[in-house]
């Protein structure tokens, strides 16, 4: 199953290729509402329905269409330095338990559009996002799956200067100007990406600037994999549904070239995932 948000309502995309959505609240009835975060906290019952669900009524839909797959999540967990590669180039050390913070809710954006730079070094960094279905607290790494309802991707763009402005780092901040994380096209559920042959524990993903390679990983590199993350942070803090997990990303960031790079007034970022979609943003002037 794959949902999305077209001009700020809940759809159901064809399973056959994508192209075409029907309006979850209508093609329902009523029996799902047509806020696209509200469906996380029944998610049991949304699955049911939508395996059945009629597409007579599909009509097309273009990412251009869509916004941010949950626009206002109740809470955003990102991982820093989850892949070896990446702590490498970061010239950290491996880290034995999940480095932990947020991105604010205010900085999500859609799949599609312009990003305006931030003062500072502006950098990119694709992830693969999880989102929560059914929350809860203590959930074992055995049944951390099960607590997930689907996977999206997402860029951190992450702003290096407010991140390193003074000592000790703090990434919250710089990573969330307005539209520093895109999350999209769509929602795409695990069993999906089996049945299209594919690992859901093992992705791959990447990013191009102005068709350039820059990152290109695999999910199945996470230093904690989703499972385990579900189980660390649950541990904690108790999961919402509808929740996000940005998961951290691979070697090739930016900071990590010689000499840095980072993005200017111009520059597209394509982010991709086998399986999920692809992002596409335009960076606009400060
Ligand atoms: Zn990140």
């Amino acid at each position: 199953m794959r949902i999305a948000t077209r001009a700020g309502r809940l759809v159901l995309l064809d399973p056959q290729d994508g192209s075409r959505a029907v309006d979850v609240e209508r093609a329902s009835a009523g029996q799902f509402v047509a806020d696209p975060q509200a469906v996380y906290a029944r998610w049991a019952e949304f699955r049911d329905w939508a395996a059945s669900a009629s597409f007579d009524s599909a009509a097309p839909v273009a990412d251009t269409e869509l916004d941010a797959v949950t626009p206002r999540p109740p809470q955003i967990f990102a991982i820093g330095l989850n892949y070896r590669d990446h702590a490498a180039e970061s010239g950290f050390a491996l880290p034995t338990e999940p480095v932990v913070f947020t991105k604010y809710a205010s900085s999500l954006t859609g799949p599609r559009g312009d990003i305006r730079l931030s003062p500072g070094n502006v950098d990119w960094e694709v992830e693969l996002v999880a989102v929560i279905g059914t929350g809860g607290r203590d959930i074992a790494e055995a049944d951390g799956w099960a607590h997930v309802a689907g996977l999206s991707l997402g860029q951190d763009v992450s702003d290096r200067v407010t991140q390193f402005a003074a000592p000790p780092a703090q990434f919250g901040l710089g990573k969330s100007y307005p539209g520093f994380s895109p999350v999209g096209p769509s929602l795409v559920t695990p069993d999906e990406l089996r049945a299209a042959g594919l690992d859901p524990d093992d992705l791959e993903l990447g990013c191009l600037v102005n068709g350039e390679s820059m990152q290109k990983g695999r999910t199945g590199d996470m230093v904690f994999p989703i499972p385990v993350l579900v189980a660390r942070l649950s541990a904690i803090v108790t999961l919402l549904p509808g929740d996000l997990v940005f998961t951290g990303t691979p070697a090739g960031v930016g900071v990590g070239m010689t000499p840095p790079r980072f993005l200017q007034a111009g520059d597209e970022l394509v982010t991709w995932c086998t399986g999920i979609g692809e992002l596409r943003h335009r960076f606009v002037a400060a």
